[in-house]
């Protein structure tokens, strides 16, 4: 596999040329095309890319909540995609998400003791003293008074705290993969540190492996030992963190790293990622997807899609024309 074995641990999940294709209007629209990839065993992979590349496609297809299209995802072992009822969900167990908008997950009529509780319910814990030692445990863990906040329904709670809930919820079942689908997106810029922070701390305290989405490269950037970039539904780029951002290979990375916004406000943050809308996964480019938008792009870009490569130890692009 093409960005393979360079996690430098045992993959823990393995997509493996995954495409899933929605329907539209009588037409295929391909949100996810031919993404190979794999996340270590206790390794944080972030991924990202702008809004409507596909991220939240492929993090439902790895769960199976989105079948895909083709392709396999292996997960420690078993290919997922094989799986249905009774084994798809005992499998489930294992793989949570976290989505974007936190108050919106969480059902308003519940109180936060029960929504925590659910997944043991739904597994069939019936003792209740050990549902509630579980609940009081995880709650405490994500910095959450057990006592001060049972009772409580989701709408007294600020957004940061609904994260808070929606990730005990996600971590009582013990799960061995995260999938974070934007996790902080949502939240105030004051209150997310705290919620990356609590992810990381969550991470080592329960050995968790994480699969990090966002569309902004500064938030996967302290988080993440990986990073892969999607544009358009397909791979761009996939390498260690530090190398992505010191030397990236890809176009499209060197643009959203310019795109990232200076501290100093006096100095005028770079105009847009690439000028124009993206294309539409209607009907996406020949060839390269990013070739509409990239100052790089010729002949070649139109005709042959490019396919991910190694360009140095442990990073991989998908480009007729990397940068050097
Ligand atoms: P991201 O999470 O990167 O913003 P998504 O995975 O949500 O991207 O969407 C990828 C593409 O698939 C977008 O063009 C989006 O409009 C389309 N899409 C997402 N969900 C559906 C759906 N249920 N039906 C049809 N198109 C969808
Ligand atoms: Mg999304």
């Amino acid at each position: 596999m093409p960005d393979g074995a360079s996690s430098g641990t045992a993959p823990l999940l393995s997509v493996d040329r995954l495409t899933v294709e929605y329907p539209v209007a009588g037409r295929t629209l391909s949100a996810v095309a031919d993404v190979s990839l794999v996340v270590g065993r206790g390794e944080t992979l972030g991924l990202v890319g702008e809004s409507g590349c596909g991220k939240s496609t492929l993090g439902r297809a790895v769960l199976q909540l989105r079948r895909p299209t083709g392709g396999k995802v292996v997960f420690d072992g078993t290919e997922l995609t094989e799986l249905d009822g009774e084994a798809l969900r005992l499998m489930r167990r294992r793989l949570q998400l976290i989505f974007q908008d936190p108050i919106a997950s969480l059902n308003p009529r519940r109180c936060i003791g029960d929504i925590v509780a659910e997944p043991l319910i739904i597994i069939g814990i019936s003792d209740r003293v050990e549902r509630e030692r579980r609940v009081r445990d995880v709650l405490s863990a994500v910095g959450l008074d057990p006592e001060l906040v049972w009772r409580r329904l989701p709408h007294e709670f600020s957004g940061g705290q609904c994260q808070r809930v929606c990730i005990a919820r996600a971590l009582i079942l013990e799960p061995e993969l995260v999938i974070c689908d934007e996790p902080v997106s949502a939240l105030d810029v004051s209150i997310r540190a705290q919620i990356l922070n609590l992810l990381e701390e969550m991470k080592r305290r329960y050995g968790l492996t994480l699969l990090f989405i966002a569309h902004d490269l500064a938030v996967v950037k302290a988080v993440s030992d990986r990073i892969a970039v999607m544009y358009l539904g397909r791979l761009c780029e996939v390498g260690p963190t530090e190398r992505l951002f010191a030397r990236p290979a890809h176009p499209y990375t060197a643009l959203l790293l310019e795109a990232i916004p200076v501290p100093d406000p006096t100095i005028a943050p770079a105009t847009n990622v690439a000028a124009g809308e993206p294309p539409s996964p209607l009907d996406p480019p020949s060839g390269c997807r990013f070739r509409t938008r990239c100052p790089r792009a010729d002949s070649v870009c139109a005709e042959k899609v490019p396919v991910l490569r190694p360009i140095s130890s442990g990073q991989v692009v998908a480009c007729h024309h990397p940068l050097s």
